[in-house]
């Protein structure tokens, strides 16, 4: 015996075989029932998904000497006959290579004689649209006034080519892709009839390989058959058909929620190991995350997922532990990987870096769980807040420089938000201190404030007299402050040695140093080679010091704040600078 194809030794005999088509069959078997049957059908959809089938079962429905029925009986000669092709009533035409007007001519004085044994005489024409204008309205006329012996069974992939004068006159029915599942299933019916041990597995992929139409499904089991014989191996199949392993699909994305940097690579280097096209492994991972993503966005997902019942599981349990946003965020990093792989040299580094951003990818946190946090802190650190910004203006810091004079902490806490401003008073004068220049600037306070640090001191006291003096200073080390001797060094080449060391600045100098000793020291002005490491920090040094001192102060106080510390773990930043109130509104 001959070997015979799976796909003619399965081909469905009843409405009942035919497998995804429930609507057409269901519909047809209604007509049927109640006698309403038209004279023209038109059978629409993708090829291999059971239109020929289809028109055989109905021809068998309405010839079958058992009488008209839902279902033909397949045994009496009639459906036997059509079965076997030999019927002489049911005439199948190929419309691909019977386009032309003389063979509807022919048809057409065909039709006018009656069946000569069957009930009907049906025309099956396959690929109706690719008759020729006027075979069509040749057809036409005929379709116009059918005798009543008479049937026309249409099939077509591309219903759009056939004319709208043809398609006003048959019942169509619209044949769908038939869903995996459905596949799976009468595969694994036929498997079962055939004696094949298959996992479901491997029926899956064979039926993926078919794409939703059952003579594909079946032409690639056939060639899974001829390869591996009657004991089917997985891994033959994934090696047969070239397709990706699902497995290695969902080891992918469990390294990319595990965030596990090393498995993910690993699955590039495996990917490269079996010899899969990167891109098209990319696009299955693609297919991968959208259907956990539909999975997770909808729950149910019967008719929107093309999968088996072992892979929804599979991926029903993977799902749970993805948050919907970062199934998001993955998918949009593989998508720009698809696009950057369609034109680079170096498709696995593409690919690797992509799993590598995935798998680093920082959670995200749901918005809705960000306002209701957000919330929180505006209950609970509200008033914190305005606590906080009370509690600045009472307690400015304290100048480096100058702190505060004496009597400056008792300032009443009704002007708050005054800034520290002890550097320049205004001068008072008095009949015994006449400053030595009267050009420009504030006059010099009368009376040398005194904090303990006479250097500090001197130079704030030169500052209000002589700004520029004073600003120069500041940049010096004080080696000695002592009535008798002030030695200020400052750094080798400065600037502010040269210019202090001019006639006039050091009369200035002098006469400033005389009024605030109430001495004359001997003022000497050093150059100090760098990295001496003998010179104390000079003023600027140290004020410097002072603000990294009290900005840390004050991020400390700040992240020890409840609002605060809330506000970084909602948005999970860090705490980069803290300005004070009163600073900021002055800048
Ligand atoms: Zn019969």
């Amino acid at each position: 015996m001959s070997y015979l194809v799976l796909a003619r030794k399965w081909r469905p005999q009843t409405f009942s075989e035919l497998t995804g088509q429930e609507h057409v069959s269901q519909t047809l078997q209604n007509a049927i029932d109640s006698g309403r049957i038209a004279h023209a059908f038109l059978f629409t959809g993708a090829r291999g998904v059971g239109k020929t089938s289809s028109a055989r079962i109905l021809a068998k429905a309405l010839t079958c000497e058992q009488g008209m029925s839902p279902e033909p009986c397949n045994v009496c000669p009639a459906c036997t006959e059509i079965t076997a092709g030999t019927a002489v009533d049911v005439l199948e035409i190929d419309g691909a290579s019977n386009t032309g007007v003389d063979d509807i001519r022919e048809l057409r004085e065909n039709v006018k004689y009656l069946p000569s044994r069957l009930r009907y005489k049906i025309f099956i024409i396959d690929e109706v649209h690719m008759l020729s204008t006027n075979a069509f309205n040749a057809l036409l006329k005929t379709l116009e006034e059918p005798p009543p012996h008479v049937k026309f069974i249409f099939a077509t992939t591309e219903p759009h080519k056939v004319p709208i004068t043809i398609l006003s006159r048959c019942q169509r029915f619209d044949f769908r892709r038939i869903p995996l599942g459905k596949v799976v299933g009468r595969l694994r019916h036929i498997v079962e009839q055939e004696g094949i041990a298959i996992s479901d597995v491997a029926l899956t992929m064979v039926a993926r390989k078919g794409d939703g139409s059952m003579r594909d499904s079946l032409s690639v089991l056939d060639q899974v058959l001829a390869f591996c014989g009657d004991q089917v191996r997985d891994e033959e199949v994934v090696s047969l058909l070239g397709v990706v392993d699902r497995r290695l699909l969902m080891d992918a994305t469990a390294a990319i929620f595990d965030r596990d940097t090393r498995a993910a690579l690993g699955i590039v280097a495996r990917v490269d190991e079996f010899g899969y096209n990167v891109r098209q492994f990319c696009g299955e991972l693609i297919d991968h995350l959208r259907n956990l993503l539909i999975l997770k966005a909808v729950g149910d997902v019967n008719d929107l997922l093309d999968l088996s019942e072992a892979e929804l599981a599979a991926l029903r349990q993977q799902a749970d532990g993805a948050p919907l946003d970062d199934l998001q965020r993955h998918l949009s990093i593989l998508l720009r990987a698809d696009g950057e792989l369609a034109h680079t040299s170096f498709p696995r580094l593409v690919l690797e870096m992509a799993l590598v951003r995935m798998a680093t990818l920082a959670p995200a946190v749901p918005v809705d769980k960000l306002l209701e946090r957000l919330k929180k802190i505006e209950e609970v650190g509200g008033s914190g807040v305005a606590d906080a910004r009370a509690q600045w203006r009472a307690t400015p810091p304290a100048s480096p420089v100058v702190s505060p004079p004496a009597g400056a902490s008792d300032r009443p806490a009704s002007t708050p938000t005054s800034p520290p401003q002890p550097v320049e008073r205004p001068a008072a004068p008095t009949a015994s201190s006449t400053p030595p220049s009267h050009r420009r600037g504030p006059q010099p306070a009368p009376e040398p404030r005194r904090t303990g640090d006479d250097w500090a001191d001197f130079v704030v006291y030169v500052k209000g007299g002589k700004p520029r003096l004073g600003s120069m200073l500041e940049q010096g080390s004080p080696l000695a402050v002592t009535a008798e001797r002030l030695e200020i060094g400052f750094p080798e080449g400065a600037f502010a040695l040269s210019s202090l060391k001019d006639s006039d600045s050091q009369a200035a100098l002098k006469e400033l140093a005389l009024q605030f000793f109430k001495a004359d020291p001997a003022i000497v002005l050093r150059s100090l080679s760098p990295g001496t490491g003998e010179a104390p920090p000079n003023l600027l040094e140290k004020k410097r010091a002072e603000d990294e001192r009290r900005q840390s102060d004050l991020k400390q106080a700040a992240t020890s704040h409840p609002a605060v510390s809330e506000a970084l773990d909602v948005f999970g930043g860090t705490l980069a600078e803290v300005v004070p109130l009163g600073r900021k509104e002055s800048q």
